[in-house]
């Protein structure tokens, strides 16, 4: 079976990276696919995001990265994924994500939502707090994997 992990990834986490390690021992394949019009302006392009991620998978075989633009669900039926994966870090998600998995399961039943409960150390970590630490000149290498902490500075420093 093929999982889907659609996200923005912008920057992708250690929070992101547990979660398709534990997902790449579940599925025989799992596609990570950048949104391309997620409806966030971002800090990083679709480019550089599906290079970071790329080079945070690359000890996982089964792992490939893609990037999609218009509904999941279409981009899942292309790909012949039935699972999409999310990840639930704290119930201020919860809403957000059921909405969501609703939402999706009215425009195709092909495909079901699972959840994966993040990493207890991960919970509170979200690309956003990231960036905002990583702005501010702050250390974000327990956060991110290294190349990522790299490309915070560069896109900062400029
Ligand atoms: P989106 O804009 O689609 O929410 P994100 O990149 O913010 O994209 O998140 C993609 C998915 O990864 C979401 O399901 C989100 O809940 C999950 N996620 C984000 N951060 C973590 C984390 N620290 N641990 C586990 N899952 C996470």
């Amino acid at each position: 079976m093929i999982a889907l992990y659609p996200g923005s990834f912008d920057p992708i986490t250690l929070g992101h990276l547990d979660l398709i390690e534990r997902a790449s021992r579940l599925y025989e394949r799992v596609i990570v696919a950048v949104a391309i019009d997620s409806g966030k302006s971002s800090l990083f392009s679709v480019a550089q995001r599906q290079a970071q991620i790329e080079k945070a998978t690359v000890h996982l075989p089964n792992v490939v990265v893609d990037s999609f633009d218009g509904l999941t669900v279409e981009f899942a039926r292309a790909h012949d994924c039935r699972v999409l994966l999310r990840g639930l870090r704290a119930v201020s998600d919860f809403e957000y994500e059921l909405q969501m998995a609703q939402t999706n399961r009215t425009l195709s039943e092909a495909a079901e939502t699972v959840f994966l409960v993040t990493a207890a150390e991960y919970s509170f970590l979200s690309s956003s707090t990231v960036r905002q630490i990583a702005r501010l000149g702050g250390p974000v290498s327990h956060l991110v994997p290294p190349h990522v902490e790299r490309d915070l500075r560069e896109q900062f420093r400029e």
